[in-house]
């Protein structure tokens, strides 16, 4: 059984309809899968039609943005991003919805600051633009605006604009403006409230662009998202390399953890292309994440 727990729509930044991707996911051979939108569940309730339609097996989920903050030992705190996969939560739990809704409203806060800072650079760009881009309704992001200079003939392609040595989009830019996002600890008791199971999207994942992001495995952190109710690991990603994962497994082992695997399928968008099924779950780690998921239903056609 081919089970894929982090799949993307164009309700978030994937490139299909709701009702392009679940014929795709039928064709792709994938019997069980997650939708998991940034900070949204609006594709939920059709997936979960056309999932019945189509003998498909639907778990309902969302990838929330968050931020883990690390303290250096001398005090500092160096916030990294961590999206934190929820599979099952209550969708109307009045705490959950506040973060998404925040979420949402700061991803436009971010881009419109992140394109005043550009226009020193690229006074062509505009917020418009960069929206237009964007898909509607979509979690705006650094690929949008990549995207919207090339449009505007500034670079040849979106990697490009990433992997520029000087790149005005890299973390370290000048011009760069964090995405701001709420602890991933307060995050993870919010979906376990919730009655959802928290997992760590693409854990320590490295992207070309994303070079300083920590490589090594911060223990005391992963320790406290676990005493925080932290349940899973994405440990089988593109972006988590073999090494890593390694680690990761050894540490879910130690702690119990649930591991996933999932290809994080955006379609064909700005985005890198993962095809659907890229990695699998097993069906031993789906019933656990059955078991502990009270705060949704999902949509069973398979003996599970
Ligand atoms: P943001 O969340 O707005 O800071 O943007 C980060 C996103 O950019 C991540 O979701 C990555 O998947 C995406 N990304 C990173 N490198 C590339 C690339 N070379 N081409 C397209 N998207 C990328
Ligand atoms: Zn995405
Ligand atoms: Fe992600
Ligand atoms: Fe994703």
């Amino acid at each position: 059984m081919k089970i894929d727990l982090h799949i993307h729509s164009k309700n978030s930044d994937g490139a299909d309809t709701v009702e392009e991707l679940i014929p795709k996911i039928k064709e792709a051979n994938v019997d069980i899968f997650a939708l998991t939108d940034h900070d949204r569940t609006d594709g939920w309730d059709k997936a979960a039609e056309l999932a019945n339609q189509l003998g498909l097996s639907f778990i309902p989920g969302i990838e929330i943005t968050t931020e883990g903050r690390v303290p250096d030992g001398e005090g500092n705190i160096h916030p990294f991003g961590i999206h934190l996969l929820a599979y099952l939560p209550n969708p109307n739990d009045p705490e959950l919805v506040a973060i998404l809704t925040t979420n949402q409203k700061s991803r436009v806060t971010r881009a419109k600051a992140f394109v005043a800072n550009l226009q020193a650079k690229y006074p062509l760009l505009t917020f418009e633009l960069v929206l237009r881009i964007a898909q509607e309704g979509s979690t705006l992001g650094r690929p949008d605006i990549a995207q919207s200079l090339v449009e505007l003939g500034e670079y040849p392609s979106v990697n490009d604009v990433f992997n520029a040595p000087d790149s005005p989009i890299h973390k370290r830019s000048p011009y760069y403006v964090r995405n701001e996002a709420p602890d991933v600890l307060e995050v993870i008791r919010i979906v376990r409230n919730a009655g959802g199971v928290p997992v760590v999207a693409h854990p320590l994942a490295r992207t070309s662009s994303e070079d300083d992001q920590p490589t090594y495995l911060p223990r005391e952190h992963f320790q406290a998202m676990v005493e925080a109710g932290l349940l899973g690991l994405e440990t089988q990603h593109k972006e988590v390399a073999p090494a890593t994962r390694e680690v990761l497994e050894l540490f879910a082992k130690e702690h119990n953890l649930i591991t996933t695997g999932s290809s994080d399928y955006h379609g064909l968008s700005v985005k890198p292309f993962n095809p659907l099924g890229l990695h699998s779950t097993s069906l031993e780690m789906l019933q656990r994440i059955l078991e502990l998921g009270t705060g949704a239903k999902p949509t069973l056609n398979h003996k599970i």
